[in-house]
């Protein structure tokens, strides 16, 4: 079953959260998608990849929410048995004075058109581990500081051991974000300098060689988004001085610093020091990256998202008429232009009774197809502002009072997020209170399945981050495939992907954001249908075109793997 992968050298790309399927919940945001998307693209370009990821057997949680807008968390079991190959490779990690066993599990992505790729799912539930080391790898971002430190041990240690156990030969590591840092400290176990070449208190490490193998991907644009770990705590989990044959810490503090922060063992400093290759997310990412770390060379690779995966089926049927081979080629779609409006408007209205659909299932909130349908949907965290479309109801209901239109919103809180929990209950009541005047619904445990038919159905995708603290965003993408266009902040992505009428609108607040829709939106939706139509094929002919994980995944072939 492995024997296929292990023909050619690959590139290992390590990442937290993986979203494989919608029935296998190992992700909990945009982070994970992206990393599904990586993959299936480089499944469908036939791209030599093998991923590696944490099994994740409880998921993140499943999002119930109460009559209130509480939200109750569920465990989201899935049994990698169903899904996925079991491994015989098993390694051990030492982790505080005991060695922690980590099997291993091979799922595979399959392309439509033929392409596959692996991934290794790694899992402590083994009868060799104590109880509670088994479930180091069951909750997706749980527990405490100790428990992600663990985690990130079992994924970046443990991860490049499996693929050595496996027989794997790997070219390049590729880290998704910090949280797989610590690979880069067991490379170095394994590239030292001979002693004979060292002088007298020389690190015999290799640092310049691991860097060659090592590429980082940073996603986030703030500071106090980075993990960081007290060095006391690294210390007493890495079992330092342990001398055993696993000790999974080799390096003095003082070595370890140099790489990873003076102060705490930051894992963006530390995966930023180790890597040849940096790049952010989107071209003012990457720009404020390279500011937040002075020195190193941050290069911008703009996200995408898989075309096939995030394209309606009545899209891809159509897309499929007149510039088939685009969910191979996505640069196909810049054709787009010569579909009649007809079709388009066809094709939109499918997708829109699907989501109105699945809305009446989840909420028994009967929307209507002739009003324009606002959609918003995103982790419910600060910076996002979920908040902002409801800074004033009563001008969003007068608005609707002259021009009708309908609000769908959707989105987790972190478990330990107690503003963002206050956030779903917050725009719970909104939709509630608005009930009459502004048809809206919130729909519980927002996921891949629900994500598509939201960034499908929708007639606008609303995004409102605080400026400059989204980093890309990737759901005005997946709408841009369905010819939905974009109203947003202008920030991460939208920054490159917004023309102004022509693939959508930019906003900077409440305020642009109530005139845009008054003055400008919902005239055009109603007044000018083939102005409107216009703009959908922009959203396609110029952002799907573009922000595409096939063309993301090209320039991560030329540009950082085969450096
Ligand atoms: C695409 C997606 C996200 C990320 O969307 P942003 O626009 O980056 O906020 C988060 N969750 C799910 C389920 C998604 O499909």
């Amino acid at each position: 079953m492995l024997d296929e992968f292990l023909q050619e050298a690959r590139v290992a790309y390590f990442s937290m959260e993986i979203a494989l399927r919608s029935e296998i919940p190992t992700y909990a945001g945009g982070l994970g998608i992206l990393a599904g998307d990586t993959l299936r693209s480089a499944a469908d370009l036939s791209l030599p990849l093998v991923a590696v990821t944490l099994v994740s057997r409880a998921g993140y949680f499943r999002q119930e929410l109460d009559a209130e807008g509480g939200q109750i968390e569920h465990p989201a079991l899935w049994d990698p048995a169903r899904w996925a190959a079991p491994l015989g490779a098993k390694v051990g990690v030492r982790i505080e004075d005991r060695a922690v066993w980590v099997g291993a599990w091979l799922y595979v992505i399959e392309s439509d058109i033929g392409g596959r790729a692996p991934v290794i799912l790694l899992d402590t539930d083994l009868a060799e581990n104590a109880p509670a080391d088994r479930e180091i790898t069951h909750y997706l971002y749980g527990g405490d500081d100790r428990y992600r430190l663990m985690q990130q041990m079992v994924l970046g240690l443990g991860g490049v051991r499996v693929l050595r156990a496996l027989g794997f030969e790997v070219s390049a590591y590729h880290m998704n974000e910090g949280h797989s840092a610590l690979l880069g400290l067991e490379l170095l176990r394994h590239f030292t300098y001979p002693a004979s070449e060292l002088r007298a208190g020389e690190s015999p490490y290799d640092v310049p060689r691991v860097r060659q193998l090592c590429r980082f991907t940073t996603h986030t644009p703030v500071e106090a988004g980075h993990d960081r770990f007290p060095y006391e705590l690294v210390q007493r989990l890495f079992c330092d001085g342990g001398g055993s044959g696993l000790s999974a810490m080799p390096f003095d503090l003082a070595e370890l610093q140099q790489l990873g922060g003076r102060h705490e063992l930051n894992m963006t400093q530390l995966a930023l020091s180790l890597s040849a290759f940096v790049n952010g997310v989107a071209k003012r990412h990457a720009e404020m990256s390279a500011r937040m770390y002075p020195g190193y060379l941050v290069r911008a690779i703009p996200n995408g998202v898989h075309p096939y995966t995030w394209t309606a089926p009545s899209f891809r049927a159509l897309y499929d008429r007149h510039v088939a081979g685009w969910c191979h080629e996505p640069e196909l779609l810049g054709r787009a232009e010569r579909i009649p409006d007809a079709e388009i408007r066809a094709a939109h209205l499918a997708a829109k009774h699907a989501l109105i659909e699945r809305v009446r299932q989840l909420t028994g909130i009967e929307l209507s197809p002739d009003a324009p349908i606002l959609g918003f949907a995103r982790r419910m965290t600060a910076y996002k502002r979920p908040g902002l479309l409801f800074t004033d109801p009563g001008r969003l209901a007068a608005i609707a009072r002259q021009r009708p239109f309908q609000i769908v919103l959707a989105g987790k809180a972190h478990p330990r997020d107690e503003e963002g929990k206050r956030l779903v209950a917050q725009l719970h009541r909104e939709t509630r209170a608005l009930a009459g005047r502004v048809p809206a619904a919130y729909l519980p445990d927002y996921d891949l399945a629900l994500a598509q038919l939201l960034t499908a159905g929708s007639d606008i995708w609303l995004n409102t981050p605080l400026a400059p603290l989204e980093a890309s965003g990737t759901s005005g993408m997946k709408a841009a495939f369905n010819a939905v266009p974009s109203l947003s902040i202008l920030d991460g992505w939208w920054i490159e992907g917004c023309i102004e009428n022509v693939t959508g609108w930019s906003i900077d607040g409440a305020e642009s954001l109530y005139d845009k829709l008054e003055h400008t939106v919902l005239p055009l939706y109603y007044g000018e249908p083939a102005g409107w139509a216009r703009l959908m094929k922009g959203a396609v002919t110029i952002n799907a075109v573009y922000f595409n994980s096939h063309r993301m995944m090209r320039r991560y072939a030329t540009e950082a793997y085969l450096r």
